[in-house]
């Protein structure tokens, strides 16, 4: 079942206008989330961006974050999905041509939901490989990665030429040649027992594992350096790992053609540390429902 607009429909019904802004020109904004033993993880954190991303559009919702947060858990009920992964959309709607957003009167809003319990185990074990490839991240002030928009040929450009490579991410540099972030990830690496990752400031999406990381860093006496910086620092690094929602923390074993031994000691403590997270944040919402 998908949740469209305001109810629960089946797949086969869950139709979009062709007119869709979203379809015609990228007009949009989504969130993906998941979901672990029926618990949504980090709820407030995602629907809180999908409203900054609005705002940054200039697009309503429509919906109380109360609504959005009822609206997805129906969802998962009705699909009787306990590991998933979600995702969030809101287009500006159906509406003549052109740009203007007052041309839609309406935002089209959908959530749907996929079984999911994680990436193969291998991925982990033996990490994967990341290219570092031409295309640049967005520059900010043509289009914001803090926005984080249905206008994705930036990073399917990144993606294909990873794919050409046989990498599993692409890693794009900002246009001052900085390091940004992958297509669908953060970046981290450690030198000297110290994580690197680039600053917000770069030109980047502030990933909400990304922020999760740096605070069980923190917490475990890490030093962390959120900042600008070159290819050779990666080069250079003894363990790199990338994030997101929904593969948590994935060690790398390669960049381009430079081997690198994954997972790092401080890459196993950190997944450590994220796995207990993640449990603790879904016990407390599951012991909250029996008081
Ligand atoms: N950067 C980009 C471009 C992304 O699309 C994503 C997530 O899809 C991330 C970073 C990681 O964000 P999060 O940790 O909130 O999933």
């Amino acid at each position: 079942m998908i949740y469209l607009n305001s109810r629960l429909v089946s797949d086969k019904m869950a139709n979009v206008s062709v007119y869709d802004h979203g379809f015609l020109y990228g007009d949009g904004i989504y969130e993906t989330l998941c979901v672990y033993n029926g618990k949504v993880f980090m709820l407030d954190q995602h629907v809180e961006r999908l409203f900054r991303s609005a705002s940054l559009i200039r697009l309503s919702i429509r919906k109380s974050p109360y609504m959005i947060k009822k609206a997805l858990y129906a969802t998962l009920k009705a699909n009787r999905h306990k590991d998933a992964v979600v995702r969030i959309t809101v287009s500006r709607g159906a509406g003549p041509t052109g740009l203007d957003p007052k041309l839609c009167s309406k935002p089209t809003f959908v959530i749907f939901s996929k079984k999911f319990s994680g990436y193969p185990s291998r991925y982990y074990q033996k990490g994967v490989s990341i290219a570092i490839v031409s295309t640049r991240r967005n520059f900010s002030r043509s289009l914001d990665p803090q926005i984080k928009s249905l206008n994705f040929l930036n990073n399917i450009l990144a993606k294909i030429e990873a794919e050409d490579k046989g990498a599993f991410e692409a890693i794009m540099l900002n246009h001052r040649n900085f390091l940004a972030e992958g297509t669908v990830s953060n970046i981290f690496f450690v030198r000297d027992n110290a994580l690197f990752t680039p600053a917000v400031k770069v030109g980047i999406l502030d990933g909400i594992t990304r922020k999760i990381i740096i605070d069980l860093a923190n917490e475990a006496g890490i030093k962390v350096k959120e900042g600008y910086f070159r290819l050779n620092d990666i080069y250079e690094s003894q363990e790199i790992f990338i994030s997101n929602t929904t593969m948590e923390i994935m060690p790398v074993s390669k960049v381009d053609d430079t081997k690198i031994k994954a997972p790092g000691k401080i890459t196993v403590l950190l997944q450590g540390a994220y796995k207990k997270k993640v449990s603790t944040y879904i016990k407390e919402r599951v012991s909250n429902e029996h008081k």
